[in-house]
């Protein structure tokens, strides 16, 4: 089948993948250039998504564990194993029982794609890992790993592997409509495929209202940003922000310090930046956490993206990171998908249209 891929991020390269792979005749299509939206803008975990458990998603969280060590495995120069702390304060956050009970989970769901066993630190323990840590109240840490990876590379590593299954990629190519025939048209294309797959990530849905296609998904477009620091950390943390139960990261970057995320709801024509508030609230939580506050200066960039979640609850940060597929006619979308299951997406996508 001749099949047109519309959107060059992560999922789409790896549908395109799939596709190809399978034997189909595959065009990839993006507007901009590869990886230059969401799937470089992410917090640049491979993971399995430990807080997804509280929601009881026990399916995502399996398949993204054995995800996690697939892409570990095959691009070893540009992701790899990330050691995380998740400190417990007394009197603070989650209690050690739950945190406790969720890592056994995740250990078990890992199955032979764990990567280390969880375990727990004391306080001093701790301490000697991270001495920045606050002390105050600390009672431990639980220690345990997932994976970190250079996602604008890594991404790029993977369309180079699409194009090895004989997909044919063209970057600078918007598409303005889709038809339920096949037919894509862009302002310098109409061409006709057997199938499209619409990967336009937090754009799909606009894509199929803008060809007069009425979905049965919404998309919840939530910001996330983070603040690139001059610090360095030896290890990842996770851990509750003040106030709420919300999770947030600082990692090690490339010799820096990532703080992030935020989750504000936004609107496609939004700018996708950090904003005052968002950069103020990423350092109250830093200081949070670790001891010797972060000043402004201390940050040297910031970055954002935008979550195309399926609209599923009203807090975003309790919506599903599920992937659903929806067909019109010979138009498959894509709504929703983590960077890390992006393999497995594109794997059922392949199935769905073969
Ligand atoms: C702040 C944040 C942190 C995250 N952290 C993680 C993480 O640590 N681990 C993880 O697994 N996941 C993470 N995610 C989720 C993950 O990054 C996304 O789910 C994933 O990158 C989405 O990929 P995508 O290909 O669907 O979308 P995108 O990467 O946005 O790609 C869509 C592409 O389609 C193109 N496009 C749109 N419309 C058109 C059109 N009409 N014609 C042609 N091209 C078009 C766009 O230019 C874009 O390149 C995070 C997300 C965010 C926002």
């Amino acid at each position: 089948m001749r099949v047109a891929v519309v959107g060059g991020g992560i999922n789409g390269v790896m549908c395109a993948a799939s596709l190809g792979r399978a034997g189909h005749d595959v065009v990839l299509l993006e507007r901009s250039t590869l990886m230059s939206a969401t799937s470089s803008a992410s917090t640049k975990l491979l993971h399995g998504g430990l807080r997804y458990l509280e929601h009881g998603a026990f399916r995502l969280v399996r398949e993204a564990l054995h995800e996690r060590k697939w892409w570990l495995d095959q691009a070893p120069g540009l992701c790899h194993p990330l050691q995380l702390l998740l400190p417990v304060w007394k009197g603070q956050g989650r209690s050690r029982h739950l945190i406790r009970a969720g890592l056994w989970m995740y250990d078990l769901l890992a199955g032979s794609a764990r990567l280390q066993p969880h375990r727990w630190l004391d306080r001093s323990e701790a301490l000697a890992v991270l001495p920045r840590l606050q002390p105050d109240g600390l009672v431990g840490a639980f220690s345990f790993w997932d994976g970190q990876m250079d996602d604008r590379a890594l991404g790029l590593w993977a369309a180079d592997r699409a194009r090895g299954f004989g997909v044919s990629i063209r970057e600078r190519s918007p598409v303005e409509r889709v038809t339920l025939d096949g037919v894509l048209e862009g302002p310098d294309l109409s061409e006709r495929f057997d199938r499209i797959v619409n990967c336009a990530g937090p754009w799909a849905e606009e894509l199929l209202r803008c060809s007069g296609l009425v979905p049965r998904h919404t998309l919840d477009l939530v910001r996330g940003s983070h603040l690139v620091v001059r610090r360095t950390i030896a290890t990842g943390v996770l851990a509750q922000v003040p106030g709420g139960s919300r999770i947030a990261f600082l990692l090690p970057w490339k010799g820096s310090m990532l703080v992030g995320t935020t989750e504000v709801r936004q609107g496609l024509g939004d700018p996708i930046a950090c904003s005052a508030d968002e950069a103020q609230y990423l350092r109250q939580f830093h200081d949070s956490v670790m001891v010797e506050p972060l000043r402004e200066e201390d940050v040297t960039s910031t970055f954002a993206g935008v979550r195309p979640l399926i609209r599923s609850a009203e807090d975003p940060g309790r919506a599903t990171r599920e992937y659903a597929l929806e067909r019109h006619g010979a138009v498959l979308t894509v709504f929703g998908g983590k960077w890390t299951t992006a393999r497995a997406l594109g794997d059922l996508v392949s199935a769905r249209l073969s």
